[in-house]
């Protein structure tokens, strides 16, 4: 992980792809001036901090002591051996790196869980147990003519209106004064979704909790149900059957959620609900859903996992062969009911998630930056895929990796 830097001197580098959402806009353009860089063409303030901050020189350190990377790593491997159950958590790499953690895993019978491992779990659910329609950014910006936003305002994925919502150019000539866009949520930012011409969206207010039930009613007088009370969830029942009769005129309509906005108990069952309507409006018209997430290299980690063991994340080879629980092998559970012994925290993309902190020897590596409030076993600092060498990364609609 820790690479030496290829030196490339006062360049200008095209088509760069960001590693610091999982939108992995790969727009920019970046000027490489004696090493340092700079974003000269789009790009939003998470971009700029990941690529421009001057990261301070760290070291290697053994309980908190400046070590050789030699003698880190012997350490670590001294962790590791003495260890009967580690877990592997973090997980903020790339494509190589998450492969390198497949193997480390294989051969430690480590416990694999990402530092977004909720949000990841509450999509997986619903994917394992019922399957779904979605759709792409590519997709969003060439076609979409109605997007509800489900207990989401995108407004952490910072480019997503520039990129895929009033993107200046498209296929297909969809046309931006068509397009309609609705929220359904709690305290949610719509400023973003008023058109460049001033159209309003649509904005239905209730408790992230009554989201499901809300879409639920709309697939009920979808299919023809009649509703017997004059609103759900204190929207009235009018609205709904207005935006239930849009939905199934809309040529191409997208449900956009993001699984770590809807943090509580049960949060599949309401994606579900966004999966289940949109698979009956695909008897009637072109209807998917979207899900916004992927940071830290989370979609990445989850497909790696899935197609070298057969699992998604949350997956134990303690037994020799993978076994797959994500309840049971949360980071908090497994820490919380001490069925690990030790703990390695890979962190490469963001130094603003910090690790648990646990009684058991602690392998932490981190970006330079980090800011630890104990001393681990071990410190490695390492570096960022796409900023400090190559890399490849899924985009949070999982069908495309880019090249970093
Ligand atoms: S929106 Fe995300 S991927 Fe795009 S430039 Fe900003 S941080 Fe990078």
């Amino acid at each position: 992980m820790l690479k030496k830097k290829t030196k490339i001197v006062d360049k200008i580098i095209n088509n760069v792809a960001c590693p610091f959402c999982g939108l992995l806009c790969d727009d920019l353009v970046i000027q490489n001036k004696k090493e340092t860089l700079k974003i000269l063409k789009n790009h939003c303030p998470k971009a700029i901090s990941g690529f421009e901050k001057q990261v301070p020189e760290s070291f290697p350190k053994i309980a908190g002591k400046k070590s050789t990377l030699e003698d880190a790593i012997d350490k670590i491997f001294l962790v590791l051996k003495k260890s009967n159950s580690p877990l592997i958590t973090g997980l903020g790499t790339d494509v190589n790196g998450m492969r390198a953690v497949m193997h480390l895993a294989d051969k430690t019978g480590a416990v694999l869980d990402h530092m977004h491992g909720d949000a990841l779990t509450r999509n997986t659910l619903v994917l394992q147990d019922l399957g779904w329609i979605m759709t792409t950014m590519s997709e969003i910006k060439n076609r979409a003519d109605l997007i509800i936003f489900a207990g989401t305002d995108a407004t952490k994925y910072q480019r997503f209106y520039e990129r895929v919502i009033w993107n200046k150019q498209s296929m297909f000539t969809r046309q931006k004064n068509k397009l309609k866009l609705v929220y359904i949520g709690e305290k949610l930012n719509a400023k973003l979704g008023i058109s460049p011409t001033g159209k309003k969206p649509n904005i239905l207010n209730c408790k992230t909790e009554e989201i499901g039930e809300i879409i639920s009613s709309l697939h009920a007088i979808i299919t023809g149900a009649k509703i017997d009370v004059d609103n759900v969830a204190g929207i009235k029942t009018k609205k709904l059957e207005v935006l239930a009769e849009q939905m199934k005129s809309a040529k191409y309509g997208v449900i956009i959620w993001s699984p770590a906005d809807l943090d509580m108990p049960h949060a599949e069952l309401t994606i579900q609900s966004f999966c289940e309507v949109v698979k009956y409006l695909t008897r009637i018209t072109r209807f998917a859903g979207f899900s916004l997430g992927g940071d830290d290299g989370s979609t990445t980690s989850s497909n790696v996992c899935a197609w070298q063991s057969g699992y998604p994340l949350r997956v134990n080879f303690n037994k020799g062969y993978p076994d797959y629980s994500p309840h049971h092998y949360s980071t908090y559970n497994v820490l919380k009911n001490k069925e690990v012994d030790a703990l390695m925290w890979i962190s490469s993309f963001s130094a603003a998630i910090k690790p648990p902190r646990a009684s058991i020897p602690s392998i932490i590596l981190a970006k330079p930056d980090i800011k630890l409030n104990f001393n681990p076993d071990v410190f490695i600092p390492i570096a960022t895929p796409g900023v400090d060498h190559s890399g490849q990364l899924f985009r949070t609609d999982s069908v495309v990796s880019l090249p970093l």
